[in-house]
């Protein structure tokens, strides 16, 4: 109720329009919860968005070759549609608005905001060119328009650091053929400059021993069913057995992984190097990459003192995604996320009531998907229970953020200009023979959404 005692919405911003972020308006618009104090209905969800078109890294992080795993955006999509969500993509938190200007204006806000930066080896040479972070080569293949493009010019030999899923995604687009990359909404320049590539051998490296490889076994299988592409595993660095204790899905791995290890030697033009008890201590060059220094560790990863250099062009860095926030964002430094309690976010050492985080900023960069489904279920359910607390002590409409678009000109994606942009790119593939190809640069987007770029 406002003041005037007539029904109100309970006002949501979600700050983030990734998975986390849709599956947590789905919870909340759904009718499943109804939060005390609120009728059916009675919820309204803005999601406010960086970047012009929804869905985080499910656009710019999965693989464009993982059809099926993409394909959740069809789901995703409904809710952006449904009555009571509403989509601000190009309103960035900390650059249109505030973090003040959110909680003056919302019962409730939640912040989705992923991670998207990358952790660093912090090795000399790691500022080379040709040394090159997963996330901004991810970012590229995915047609990110904040990304740039690889210089994979003389590049034969990659190395790629890191024994996650990420690499194992980098070095599939790195050696799969590129025309059957065409099926996907991959950029035409990407796939061409793919094609164009002279990559013959990838080398996936762990610091560690091959029980410790944090891929899951689907992911991990694919790179042995690559078209033209010989797996390469030394025997001798597989362990006979899977330490007592190991999971199943590590047993899983290791029978893979001992698998390519007994097939006769294969002859093919590309090859995937596996290597593991390798740590990088170094990337030598003096203008560009010229090779990776390494030392042999033992299997837990302490160093032997036994090194030598693998001659690559090129060093992708895969140890993992970290997390920013804008300012006035609680901000845990050591852990990478915004510290909660039970889903709340932690404010000067207390929980508070109206604040929330969600999917990657809150649990740190691991879990797929439905992860964020299920999180982003107990989170909802966390805020229904302090809602009546919230409206007791903010009986009035807060209003939302339609005062300051209308104020600053602010000029955003609307459900619609996203549709008109999923439409766009729908269409982009017919010169080239292709279906739906990706729009990588922030002009076209915008203008696909109908929507005019700042200051125009
Ligand atoms: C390379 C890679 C491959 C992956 N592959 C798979 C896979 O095959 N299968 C699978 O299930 N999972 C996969 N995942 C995991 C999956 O992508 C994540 O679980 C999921 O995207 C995390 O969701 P999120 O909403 O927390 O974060 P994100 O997806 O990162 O979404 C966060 C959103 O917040 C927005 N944002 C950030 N800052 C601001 C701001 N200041 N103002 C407004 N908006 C902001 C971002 O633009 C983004 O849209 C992959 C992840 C990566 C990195």
């Amino acid at each position: 109720m406002d003041d005037s005692g007539a029904a109100r919405p309970l006002r949501v911003a979600v700050v983030g329009a990734g998975p986390a972020g849709i599956y947590t308006a789905d919870h909340l618009t759904s009718g499943r919860v109804v939060p005390e104090g609120t009728s059916p209905g009675g919820v309204s969800v803005d999601l406010i968005e960086r970047l012009p078109v929804p869905f985080g890294l499910l656009r710019y992080g999965v693989a464009p070759d993982h059809v099926s795993i993409k394909s959740t955006g069809r789901a995703l999509g409904e809710v952006l549609a449904r009555p009571g969500v509403r989509l601000f993509g190009n309103v960035e938190l900390g650059g249109a608005v505030t973090e003040a200007e959110l909680r003056e204006r919302y019962d409730v806000v939640v912040y989705a905001l992923g991670a998207t930066e990358d952790r660093h080896l912090n090795i000399p040479g790691e500022q080379l060119p040709g040394s090159i972070s997963a996330t901004s080569f991810v970012s590229w293949y995915n047609g990110h328009p904040d990304s740039d493009v690889p210089d994979l010019d003389g590049v034969t030999a990659v190395a790629v650091v890191g024994v996650g899923n990420v690499a194992v995604d980098v070095a599939r687009i790195l050696l799969r053929n590129p025309a059957e990359l065409e099926p996907t909404d991959m950029p035409t320049d990407v796939i061409e400059a793919l094609a164009r590539s002279e990559v013959t051998d990838v080398h996936l490296l762990g610091r560690r021993g091959a029980v410790h490889a944090k891929w899951t076994t689907k992911e991990l299988r694919e790179l042995g069913d690559l078209d033209g592409v010989a797996v390469l595993v030394d025997d001798g660095q597989l362990p006979d057995e899977a330490p007592e204790g190991a999971g199943r899905e590590t047993r899983r791995n290791l029978d893979v992984l001992r698998g390519w290890a007994a097939r006769p030697p294969a002859v093919a033009s590309r090859r995937l190097h596996l290597h593991f008890s390798a740590r990088p201590d170094g990337i030598l060059g003096t203008d560009h990459v010229e090779g990776l220094l390494l030392e042999r560790t033992t299997e837990d990863g302490r160093g032997t003192g036994e090194s030598w250099t693998l001659p690559v062009q090129a060093v992708l860095r895969s140890v993992g995604y970290r997390a920013t926030v804008p300012d006035g964002v609680p901000f845990d430094d050591e852990r990478h996320v915004i510290p909660t309690d039970a889903h709340r976010v932690v404010r000067d050492g207390v929980a508070s009531t109206g604040e929330y985080a969600v999917g990657w900023i809150k649990r740190g960069p691991t879990g797929v998907i439905g992860t964020n489904r299920s999180d982003a279920k107990e989170t909802v359910l966390a805020l229904a229970g302090d809602v009546p607390g919230i409206l007791a002590a903010h009986p009035g409409d807060p209003g939302g953020i339609d005062d300051l678009v209308a104020d600053r000109d602010i000029r955003y994606v609307d459900v619609d200009g996203w549709r008109a942009v999923v439409a766009a790119e729908s269409r982009r593939g017919e010169p080239h023979g292709r279906g739906t190809v990706k729009i990588s640069d922030w002009e076209t987007l915008l203008a696909a959404a109908n929507v005019a770029p700042a200051g125009a």
